[in-house]
């Protein structure tokens, strides 16, 4: 796909990713942002996204952000970034509806394209890594390159999850020779946590309940519990990764409320455990080691129906092994 040609003529071209914007979706949002404001001075850009943490305030094009879409009048071009359509913001959802082109720009293995023109890649670490693949690297410069690299960092984790390639550290190696504080960017974005942040990571790791003979986790933030650490949603991410990198674990679960009997559950695994399959089942997607969905019931039953889908890859994986050892004496 080539971006430009796509957007040739268009005088108005909106960007938008999904619900509770994490590292990738404003990353990679900013990122093709700052492209065509570059690339096509002429046409107007606009970023549709809920308002994303405070972290995110430094990618240049943030404060330009707008959380409210009251626009009326069709955009030309309409991307969704790090999403499918389904799972944009409610407001969003009538300018998309109304565009005279869609473009779907993703790596979410859950996403079949829905879009006038989809550009899925399940094996790229991240949606901004497909960004730095699609622009003119002539556009590159500090904000931009930085942009694309919180992108990347916030969905391998700093170059640690399988999904980060020998591409991925080439094209990170590429961004950091425009000279953006690097060290800072990583610490500030994604290690450092606020004092109330870490109280709320200590009590998930205190309540979490071990099941499966050890080999699963959960645990379980309630409304009243983030009330009164006054936390959000966007302070709780990465604390499913501390789940998981307990010793003997396969597979994690984060949830937390966001209404009566309704929570937004968090999966990690190892190669255990596909939970993008899992997710997908209850209506969510993701990634094969890092998924995520909302679930309406009690706190039992999800974990209970999660539970089941769990147990079967576990012990198909179980009897494959077996399989194969019988097979070979
Ligand atoms: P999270 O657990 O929210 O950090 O999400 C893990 C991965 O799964 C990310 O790549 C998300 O974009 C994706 N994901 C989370 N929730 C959903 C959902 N409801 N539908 C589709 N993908 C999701
Ligand atoms: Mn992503």
């Amino acid at each position: 796909m080539n971006i430009l040609q796509e957007c040739q003529g268009a005088s108005r071209i909106a960007i938008t990713g999904h619900v509770r914007p994490d590292g990738d979706c404003v990353g990679s949002c900013l990122a093709l942002y700052q492209y065509l404001q570059k690339k096509m001075p002429q046409a107007r850009v606009q970023v549709y996204l809920e308002r994303p943490g405070e972290i995110y305030q430094c990618i240049k094009g943030c404060d330009k952000i707008d959380s409210q879409c009251e626009d009326t009048d069709p955009y030309d071009v309409f991307f969704v970034l790090d999403s499918v359509p389904e799972r944009m913001m409610e407001p969003a959802k009538k300018l998309y509806d109304m565009a005279r082109k869609t473009i779907n720009i993703d790596h979410h293995i859950s996403n079949e394209g829905a879009c006038d023109i989809s550009w899925v890649v399940p094996d790229a670490s991240s949606t901004a890594e497909l960004i730095y693949e699609l622009i003119d690297k002539e556009a590159l410069d500090a904000d931009l390159a930085m942009a694309i690299y919180i992108g990347i960092i916030h969905d391998t984790g700093v170059f640690q999850y399988s999904n980060t390639s020998p591409r991925t550290m080439e094209i990170g190696a590429n961004l950091i020779r425009y000279g953006f504080d690097f060290p800072k960017l990583i610490l500030e974005t994604f290690y450092q946590r606020t004092y109330l942040q870490s109280q709320v990571l200590g009590r998930v790791l205190l309540e979490s309940i071990r099941f499966m003979d050890g080999t699963c986790i959960v645990s379980c933030l309630d409304r009243k519990i983030m009330d009164f650490y006054e936390v959000e949603h966007g302070d709780l991410d990465g604390i499913v990764n501390h789940l998981r990198n307990i010793k003997g674990i396969h597979c994690a679960i984060f949830m937390y409320q966001t209404g009566v009997l309704e929570y937004k559950v968090s999966l990690r695994s190892d190669e255990w455990v596909d939970v993008s399959r899992v997710a997908a089942f209850f209506g969510g997607g993701g990634h094969m080691r890092a998924a995520g969905c909302n679930m309406k019931g009690t706190f039992h039953d999800c974990v209970n129906n999660l539970s089941l889908h769990i147990k079967e890859q576990m012990e198909s994986r179980l009897s494959a092994l077996e399989g194969e050892k019988t097979g070979q004496e």
